[in-house]
């Protein structure tokens, strides 16, 4: 097993399940170091599949695409985080240093292993899950506690971008968008007062070294990213210890080796309670690429290749603005436009991403800007322009 412990080094081929806008960064980022990247992705139209060296077109089940997956790359990580755990093992089965590794993205691909996983650590990390009852069984709609009401109804697989979720205010609504869900394995959450949303950001490196970068404070809109802001404007400083501990040390409880996000409420009542993890690269930490000393993007391709990790440092305020596909239409889907790329273009300090999307549609992420300042407030006002410009309501 000694050669486990090697450094892949540039001139090797990673490899990355998954070929969306992610899969795109994180091969620009492995490129830039030297690498070549295999993607494979079951669409044919992928944003990293028309960049990376090799692109496998298939299913991620595919016993063949994942043969030739394992005999190109040394080491394989996943961009999409529905990714069957099957594959992963099968990768790992074949000799590839698989990162992370499928238990933990089975972990953040169900609600209800997350919750039970972050109830476990309460004690240790002192931030605990949104309280939760699991609806599996038509007898548990009888059982739900009812301050659970008003809440959320969230189905335990496949939610992303607010999709698979309903508002609950009584048992008869929880009936009918259970029934709305086909009955299939879902959470309870109580609908919490929120007074802003972070998130965390944890790197672990196959030795067990964890770096953590600053957190960042998340807007959301219709369930979608819309703003991610570092350092945190409304976070105080013990409260962002609290944050960045209490994910070091749950990245260490699943040994994950990789780039992880984990997203937490802190409440009108000051307390902070976790959402959820996310076993990847996350929307909340693109602010990395152009703030950072590494990337997000870099720090998954050093820890999959086995290198020391990266500086996390900060070098300047930030607010990342997210490109939505809704920008190339004048209101509806039928009248397409292009956004006024010049006029973002026009501010020296607003870095612009976009990811090579053939077909943009309303609500699909299609690029971002970070917005820099040599002060918080001079970003977060460059943010606002840009977005203004651009026809986003800051
Ligand atoms: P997704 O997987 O779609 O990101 P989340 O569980 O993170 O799903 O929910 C999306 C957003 O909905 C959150 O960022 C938050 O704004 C809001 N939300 C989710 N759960 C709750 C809750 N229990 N109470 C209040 N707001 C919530
Ligand atoms: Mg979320």
């Amino acid at each position: 097993m000694a050669d486990r412990l090697e450094p892949i080094l540039p001139g090797s081929y990673l490899g990355i399940l998954g070929g969306g806008q992610l899969g795109r960064m994180f091969t620009q980022a492995a490129q830039a170091m030297g690498y070549k990247v295999c993607v494979l992705d079951p669409d044919s139209d992928s944003p990293a599949g028309s960049i990376a060296e090799k692109f496998i077109q298939a299913d991620y089940t595919n016993s063949i695409a994942l043969k030739e997956m394992a005999a190109l790359c040394a080491a394989v990580s996943t961009e999409f985080e529905n990714v069957p755990a099957q594959a992963l093992d099968d990768l790992e089965s074949l000799g590839v240093f698989v990162a992370p590794r499928s238990s933990c993205v089975s972990l953040a691909q169900n609600r209800i292993a997350e919750k039970k996983f972050l109830a476990t650590w309460k004690s240790e990390t002192n931030i605990g899950p949104v309280p939760y009852f699991v609806i599996e069984h038509d007898a548990d709609i009888a059982h739900v506690p009812t301050d659970l009401f008003p809440g959320i109804l969230k189905t335990a697989r496949m939610g992303y971008d607010g999709k698979g979720q309903v508002t609950i205010d009584d048992t008869e609504g929880l009936i009918a968008a259970w029934n709305h869900f086909e009955r299939v394995p879902c959470v309870l959450e109580k609908r919490m007062e929120l007074d802003f949303e972070v998130s965390a950001l944890v790197v672990r490196g196959h030795d067990d070294v964890v770096v953590a970068y600053p957190v960042s404070q998340n807007i959301h809109r219709s369930g979608i990213l819309h703003t991610s802001t570092v350092p945190a404007p409304s976070l105080k400083p013990a409260q962002e210890k609290k944050i960045v501990d209490a994910a070091k040390a749950l990245i260490r409880k699943i040994d994950y080796v990789g780039v992880l996000c984990i997203e937490f409420f802190v409440l009108k009542n000051g307390e902070i309670v976790a959402n959820e993890i996310a076993p990847r690269p996350h929307n909340s930490g693109h602010y990395t690429m152009d703030a950072c000393v590494s990337s997000q993007f870099e720090q998954q391709v050093r820890a999959m290749a086995r290198l020391p990790l990266g500086d996390t440092r900060q070098l300047a305020p930030v607010s990342m603005l997210n490109l939505l596909g809704d920008l190339w239409f004048e209101g509806s889907e039928d009248k397409a436009r292009e956004p006024a790329w010049n006029k973002v273009l026009a501010h020296p300090d607003a870095k612009l991403h976009l990811y090579g999307k053939s077909a943009p549609r309303i609500g699909r992420k299609m690029g971002h800007i970070n917005c820099l300042g040599e002060a918080l407030n001079e970003a977060r006002q460059n943010c606002a322009a840009v977005a203004t410009e651009l026809g986003i309501e800051p």
